[in-house]
């Protein structure tokens, strides 16, 4: 950043300075050395620099959610990777979309709780991920697991936006 004039006053110019910040959340205080202001000497406006302030911002966010007892962005991606996942697919199973799972990794946006138990229990016990991946297949895979009793009875199964014969789900078993 080149040295400017004071967005406050408009008289003094702008001087960096490079300080220890510290900051506090929920009683727990945390320092940011390298924080990289830039102060006016006339009115002492202080503006930080835009670099510090979002790699600040994602520490802090990893600080909040330490606090908070959440886990932090390299855990969320840990479990991602140990799961053999993309960022995208992640996505699918907890939801949010992909922007939210990479906000997560990257530490711009915390999770909520309950995304937070999510992935904890995914962690803990990956086999339940095949209980997640049943309910949001597509239509057909859906279809698949539908009881064949239930087709049987309704004789033409008809799932949203498309309709099923029994010889699709049921195979032969049924035609005759
Ligand atoms: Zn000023």
């Amino acid at each position: 950043m080149k040295i400017k004039k004071c967005p406050v006053c408009g008289i003094g110019t702008l001087k960096k300075r490079i300080e220890n910040e510290p900051f506090e959340y929920k009683g727990k205080q945390i320092t940011i050395p390298n924080y990289i202001t830039y102060a006016c000497a006339e009115c002492g406006e202080a503006v930080v620099d835009p670099i510090t302030l979002k790699e600040s911002g994602k520490i802090l966010k990893d600080f909040q959610r330490e606090v908070d007892g959440l886990l932090n962005g390299a855990q969320i991606k840990a479990i991602r990777m140990k799961m053999g996942m993309t960022q995208e697919q992640l996505a699918e199973i907890i939801g949010g979309g992909l922007k939210a799972v990479a906000r997560y990794e990257i530490g711009t946006v915390c999770q909520s709780r309950g995304m937070d138990n999510l992935l904890r229990i995914l962690d803990a016990y990956p086999e339940t991920l095949k209980v997640i991946q049943k309910k949001i297949g597509t239509g057909k895979r859906i279809a698949q697991v539908i009881d064949i009793e239930d087709v049987r009875n309704k004789k033409n199964y008809r799932y949203p936006g498309e309709a099923y014969s029994i010889d699709k789900i049921g195979g032969a078993a049924y035609g005759t």
